[in-house]
């Protein structure tokens, strides 16, 4: 596997890490914007559009967080932001600029940015910010695809669909940051054959890096609760290993694969509880590689069309978004202080 680790030291030299900040955003997908009650899986319930942030606790976050890794790792090289929880393109752009350089300029060991978001979230003026500041930045932007079938969408309640995901990497590729796809394995109804088509998608939309997760339940959630009432099944761990691999085998040897599990803490996880077994998952996994004789890419077919020749579509972000974002909406949803 081309591993993110391992991709970070070729860039930077050295060890860098992430450091996760909740900036206090919302989501349309909870607002109202264009859905309520969010992602199945997801625990929102924090995701008050009257949350307060004040810039000093982001800079707070970091230090801290700075201060834990620190702790753990003697030799750390650098740290990334990490604007992870909800949706952080969710406010009028002047704010997140504002936010994202406090973020790169609060420390000097700050060498980048990583940014999650929805892929119906991401305007053109979203987009030429981020691109402003990967001028000078490392800069990645960490899209929640999840699958390319509509059908395990609205399972999800995502409220957006895979025309929104092309739409959003197709306007994005080029800009000078990474670009990231969060994919769940492991949902109802999808087949192995499907899965294998969302595969397939990574190299012809031309993503960076990619971030595999299995689908899990926390209490609190709808999912959860299905989960707890034998309504929804989770991935057995051996059948998700030999997904796993297959799924990469089928994406190009290039992209940076930076997570191949996903996992939440014990107090809050239902299903499935392998997913805790990190290491032994990884090892697993690379021991099936192994088996089988295969890498990443072993089985990649390149698109007839390049990615980079793909044309640059017009921008389908819902109005609402927009809006939004542009600062004519009913938000800000950022509200920030000194
Ligand atoms: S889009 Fe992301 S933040 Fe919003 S509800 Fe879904 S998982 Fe949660």
């Amino acid at each position: 596997m081309n591993s993110f680790g391992a991709s970070l030291r070729r860039r930077f030299g050295g060890r860098v890490q992430r450091v996760s900040v909740d900036a206090g955003f919302t989501c349309p997908n909870v607002d109202g914007a264009v859905a309520k009650g969010g992602c199945n899986f997801c625990d929102n319930r924090s995701f008050s559009p009257s949350r307060r942030v004040r810039l000093k606790q982001v800079r707070e976050q970091l230090a801290s967080g700075i201060k834990t890794v620190r702790h753990r790792y003697s030799k750390v090289r650098g740290f990334i932001a990490y604007f992870q929880p909800a949706t952080n393109t969710y406010a009028p752009v002047d704010q997140l600029q504002e936010l994202f350089e406090i973020a790169l300029n609060c420390d000097p060991e700050i060498v980048g940015l990583a940014i999650g978001t929805r892929p119906d979230c991401v305007p053109e003026s979203v987009l030429e910010m981020i691109q402003s500041l990967a001028l000078n930045h490392d800069v990645s932007v960490e899209f929640g695809m999840q699958t390319i079938h509509d059908a395990g969408l609205d399972w999800m309640n995502r409220a957006h669909n895979h025309d929104h995901m092309v739409n959003a990497i197709d306007r994005s590729r080029g800009r000078g940051f990474e670009c990231c796809a969060h994919v769940i394995l492991g949902i109802p109804g999808e087949t192995h054959a499907m899965m294998m088509q969302t595969a397939s998608e990574i190299g012809r939309l031309g993503f960076d890096a990619i971030k595999l997760h299995n689908l899990y339940a926390v209490h609190g959630t709808p999912l959860g609760e299905q989960v707890l009432a034998g309504e929804v099944q989770m991935m057995e761990r051996d059948v998700y290993v030999q997904t796993v691999v297959d799924f990469l085998e089928r994406i190009p040897p290039e992209t940076i694969v930076e997570r191949i599990s996903g996992d939440a803490p014990p107090d809050f996880l239902i299903e499935p509880k392998w997913c805790l077994e990190k290491s032994k998952l990884r090892l697993a996994i690379e021991g099936e590689f192994r088996r089988r004789g295969s890498r990443q890419g072993s089985h990649y077919v390149a698109p007839d069309v390049s990615p980079s020749t793909r044309p640059r579509p017009a921008d389908n972000t819902p109005e609402s978004i927009r809006q939004s974002i542009d600062g004519r909406g009913r938000l800000p949803v950022l509200k920030m202080e000194s």
